[in-house]
């Protein structure tokens, strides 16, 4: 058993879920080697050698993996490919985008979305929009290939760090492939934290009614410190933007607070949200579902009590 673990990075930075990743792979078990792919990352490698479980980091450093190229880090990843059985990478636009080419190219086993590890073999993944869990166990015929997995970082705990970083080895980055080319990136200027790393999320649903209203929730936000998502519905209402959307197709948050104003609780939403460590519901609806799941909630007009919260805040903050 031999794993590779695929680091996320931007700007360089390690991605914040790496840690958790890496509990994912420590509890496969075998040796954990960590590619960092970049132009110009070797910070990213310092960062990523410090954990504990880290047995060797590679360094591929090449203008060709700049900007994360799928093709190009694939054709990067099948040159590695024969030393390790088994691929990891998170569940993220990153992992998702990448994961899933590298396991065609080398007809290797696929699971995605992994939420718990009980051995190298056997593992536990949502099915039904998240109301079940699942454990799949591979059959001796799939182990002989390599096998690749998505994992969802906010189901496992961090690692911590090690008193003696890994070796960190640099080899060729060079992979090149003609089917894509990066041209541009315009990043938008964030004011307020990302949805996926946030203590915070506040969210708007249908309720919001009109695009106008939903400036409510972006000022809370903004008082609050906290992330800007919203539901479906919102969504389709261009209310707010696809980015923003939490759920089944959208983003997985588990940030310590959630506030769901004017959100029903349908379970595609709430396929988003379960590792939310506390959930604040404001419905003017006594019989929606989210008040069954929330652990406050409000059966309230959210254009009445959000702003009655956010002036109560302020009193609090001024005492
Ligand atoms: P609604 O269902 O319209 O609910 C609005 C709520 O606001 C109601 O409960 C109402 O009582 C309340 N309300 C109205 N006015 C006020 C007011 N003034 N004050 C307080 N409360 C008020 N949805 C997602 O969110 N994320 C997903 O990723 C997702 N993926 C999906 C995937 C599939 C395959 C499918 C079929 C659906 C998916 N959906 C997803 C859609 C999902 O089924 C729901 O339709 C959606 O989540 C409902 O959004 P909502 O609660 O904002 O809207």
């Amino acid at each position: 058993m031999n794993i590779l673990l695929l680091a996320e990075h931007r700007q360089n930075r390690l991605a914040a879920h790496f840690p958790r990743l890496l509990t994912a792979a420590r509890q496969i078990g075998g040796p954990i080697t960590v590619l960092v792919a970049g132009e110009a990352c070797l910070e990213v490698a310092y960062a990523a050698a410090q954990f504990s479980g880290v047995t060797e980091l590679l360094l591929a450093e090449h203008a060709s993996q700049k900007e994360g190229v799928a093709e190009n880090l694939c054709a990067l990843l099948l040159r590695l490919a024969p030393e390790f059985t088994h691929f990891i990478a998170p569940a993220t636009p990153f992992g998702r985008h990448i994961l899933p080419r590298l396991a065609a190219s080398l007809q290797a086993t696929t699971l995605t979305e992994i939420i718990g590890v009980i051995d190298a073999t056997t593992f536990i993944r949502p099915i039904h929009a998240g109301n079940a869990h699942c454990t799949l166990r591979l059959r001796p015929a799939f182990t002989a290939h390599p096998l690749c997995l998505t994992v969802r970082p906010t189901s496992f705990a961090p690692t911590p760090t090690q008193t003696q970083p890994a070796p960190i080895q640099k080899i060729d980055g060079k992979a090149e492939s003609d089917l894509s080319r990066w041209i541009d990136q315009a990043p938008r200027q964030e004011e307020r934290p990302h949805l996926n790393s946030a203590q915070v999320v506040i969210a708007g649903g249908g309720g919001m009614e009109k695009a106008g209203n939903f400036d409510l929730i972006t000022e809370a936000a903004h008082r609050l410190g906290a992330a800007v998502g919203a539901t479906r519905t919102a969504v389709d209402a261009g209310l707010a933007a696809s980015t923003q959307q939490i759920g089944q197709t959208g983003q997985i948050i588990a940030p310590k607070i959630y506030i769901a104003a004017g959100i029903s609780g349908a379970i595609q939403h709430l396929a988003g949200i379960k590792d939310a460590k506390t959930i604040f519901a404001i419905n003017n609806d006594p019989h929606a579902p989210i008040h069954t799941i929330a652990d406050f909630s409000l059966t309230a007009d959210l254009f009445t009590a959000l702003p009655e919260i956010l002036q109560e805040l302020d009193r609090l903050q001024k005492e």
